[in-house]
């Protein structure tokens, strides 16, 4: 049965995500949940089922549409649900959406020979504090990929045994099938071999004939200076070898990592861009008369000089004290914005101060105060 849960949520995404984000979540999830990677996992294959159905969903306009106004509902009143995959074969899954993952024998350059298998790429999400941003760091990132198997090096045959050419496809992992009472043909991996091609009569007790098993990997990742939230890293050849399908010793090219970056909220910084949002209160003497004052700065303290008479909401922008560019070193500023907190109590002999020094006042010296009533004298005409 297809799923009532909220394909957003299935996802991970907000409902605004575009397009691109709706496909990077797919991707993580999908390759985390992959039943050859959680074997023995009946819950992560319902959950493999399930992105698949929100991806398909989310990644169409006109049903993505449908199901934002009317949800579940809306989709199978107009005839727009898609497949049921919780009734589909995960390799027939995994493989109707192979330009996502990267692998299989695609992404070859445009007439380029496309003859090299290509394993499938991996995604992985490594969190950030704000401080690492600026000078880039090194982090270990732990992940799990499919490797050979190195119990029958990918065969999927037992030890001292070979696989036999399949005779339904002879070899060739492909069928063609009449689909829609004979309205058109299609071309699907062949039932008795999974497309492999081959058929394995005993199977390799390591990983089940699959010629494939998890394997956990640990590497020490460069991560450069100014990089922000949602961009990746990535590592060249440390993906996964070409899927057993297409090559069971694994010969052809790995796929690649990426490392998606998220960089913490900082308490005290906003980011934006290469530069630095630090809201700074100050008390009202301090804006009247001038001071220095300490500012917090991301790797220490920086002085900044607030001159007399300064204004609630001014700004001031200490040069290159911001954040590294990704692909310049020249920093970002330190943008100031300045809070004037008016005191909440005063003690006895303040008070006695701050109504000596209103008697003092007179509103038709300070310019914006003189501006202000001479602009409502004007209206109200007295
Ligand atoms: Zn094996
Ligand atoms: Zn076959």
């Amino acid at each position: 049965m297809p799923t009532t849960r909220d394909y957003y949520e299935t996802l991970g995404v907000e409902r605004a995500a575009d397009a691109d984000e709706v496909k990077r979540a797919y991707r993580r999830l999908a390759m985390k949940y992959h039943p050859d990677r959680n074997p023995d996992d009946p819950e992560a294959e319902a959950k493999f089922k399930e992105l698949a159905e929100a991806y398909e969903v989310l990644s169409d306009d006109n049903r993505r549409k449908m199901y934002d106004r009317h949800g579940h509902a809306g989709l199978r009143g107009a005839g727009a649900a898609g497949h049921d995959f919780s009734r589909m074969n995960v390799d027939d899954i995994f493989s109707m959406f192979t330009d996502i993952f990267g692998g299989g024998f695609g992404q070859a350059a445009p007439g380029a020979r496309r003859s090299v298998a290509r394993g499938y790429d991996l995604e992985t999400e490594v969190t950030l504090a704000l401080a690492d941003v600026l000078e880039g760091c090194e982090r270990q990132v732990e992940f799990t990929r499919l490797d050979v198997c190195d119990e029958c090096t990918g065969s999927g045959a037992r030890r001292g045994t070979a696989p036999i050419t399949c005779p339904t496809c002879g070899g060739n992992g492909r069928v063609q099938q009449q689909g829609l009472g004979g309205m058109f043909r299609m071309v699907t991996a062949c039932p008795s071999c999974r497309g492999r091609g081959r058929i394995v009569k005993e199977l390799c007790e390591a990983c089940r004939g699959k010629g494939r098993v998890p394997k956990k990997r640990t590497l020490s990742v460069k991560i450069p200076r100014g990089i922000s939230s949602g961009q990746a890293v990535r590592i060249q050849g440390e993906g996964e070898p070409p899927p057993a399908e297409s090559s069971p010793t694994g010969a052809g090219v790995r796929g690649d990592l990426h490392v998606v970056i998220r960089v913490k909220d900082h308490e005290l910084f906003q980011r934006e861009g290469d530069h630095l949002v630090l809201e700074m209160p100050i008390s009202f003497s301090q804006a009247a008369l001038g001071a220095d004052v300490q500012i917090p700065t991301l790797n220490g303290r920086a002085e900044l000089t607030i001159p007399r008479g300064t204004q609630h909401g001014a700004i001031f922008r200490l040069n290159g004290k911001g954040l590294p560019g990704l692909r310049t070193p020249r920093r970002g500023d330190l943008v100031v914005a300045i809070r004037i907190e008016i005191p909440r109590k005063l003690n006895a002999r303040q008070e006695d101060l701050l109504r000596s020094f209103a008697k003092t006042e007179d509103h038709d010296v300070l310019p914006v105060s003189h501006g202000f009533w001479k602009k409502i004298k004007d209206l109200i005409g007295s």
